[in-house]
């Protein structure tokens, strides 16, 4: 079987060291992204000139009309979808509960869960001889991220409900659903939350010393 990838956020971090990896197993990607055009044209040219075939898309996977778009366009320009790793996600400047705003927390709701449940349904839908599916999770669904993020450790929560619920839904359609729960890898993610240098102060409670690499979570991902 010809193995079809999207990854939801694949210019930059997890997702473009993901991208890359999945390519060199066979995959062809689809590299979406929200914004940044000129990474997410990297990723895909690092693929093709190591003989891989990938395009990207931008969608804002937390609306509905460019989830429908973004598989579209995989179906005409790859054809149909066998692989999902939901993937994109934000966190917002670090705060307490008690200053958050509604939009805030719909925001971070809506990039980090509606997302993921748009793209099972649409990749479900068109798994019609099985597939697999990988959810990106984070350690902050057990850990809570007090003071810092809640609102992303909730997110992730449900993420991993979602996981547990739909793997159990669609098993008997030979589609498997898993959730990888990286901890604290070396991202941009960290500048977006206010501390660019947020893996460097916590490394010293981390048992490896050290924060993880993009390319070892995707590794685990493709696993
Ligand atoms: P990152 O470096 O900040 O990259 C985020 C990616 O998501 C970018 O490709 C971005 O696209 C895309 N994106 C954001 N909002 C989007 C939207 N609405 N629609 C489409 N794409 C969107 O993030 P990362 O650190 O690699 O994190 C990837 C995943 O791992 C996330 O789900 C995150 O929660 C999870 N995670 C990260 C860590 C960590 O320590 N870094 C730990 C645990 C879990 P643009 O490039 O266009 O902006």
């Amino acid at each position: 079987m010809n193995s079809i990838v999207l990854v939801t956020g694949g210019s930059r971090g997890i997702g473009a060291a993901t991208a890359k990896y999945l390519a060199t197993q066979g995959y062809s990607v689809c590299v979406n992204y929200i914004s940044n055009e000129i990474e997410a044209s990297k990723v895909v040219e690092q693929i093709k000139e190591n003989g891989g075939t990938a395009i990207a898309v931008q969608a804002d996977v937390s609306h509905e009309e460019d989830v429908i778009r973004l598989f579209n366009t995989i179906d005409h320009s790859l054809g149909r979808i066998t692989h999902l790793v939901n993937n994109a996600g934000i966190l917002l400047p670090q705060m307490r509960v008690s200053e958050m705003t509604a939009d805030r927390i719909n925001k971070v709701l809506m990039t980090n869960v509606t997302s993921y449940f748009l793209c099972c349904r649409e990749a479900i839908n068109r798994m019609n001889k099985g597939g697999a599916i990988v959810n990106v999770s984070s350690a902050a669904a057990r850990l809570g991220s007090p003071c810092e993020y809640v609102d992303y450790a909730a997110s992730k929560g449900a993420i991993d409900t979602l996981t547990t619920g739909l793997s159990l839904e669609v098993a008997n359609k030979n589609i498997r659903v898993n959730c990888v729960r990286p901890g604290f890898i070396e991202t941009g993610m960290h500048a977006d939350g206010g501390e660019a240098n947020r893996v460097e102060r916590i490394k010293s409670s981390i048992p490896l010393k050290r924060g993880g690499k993009p390319e070892e979570v995707a590794a685990c991902i493709a696993f």
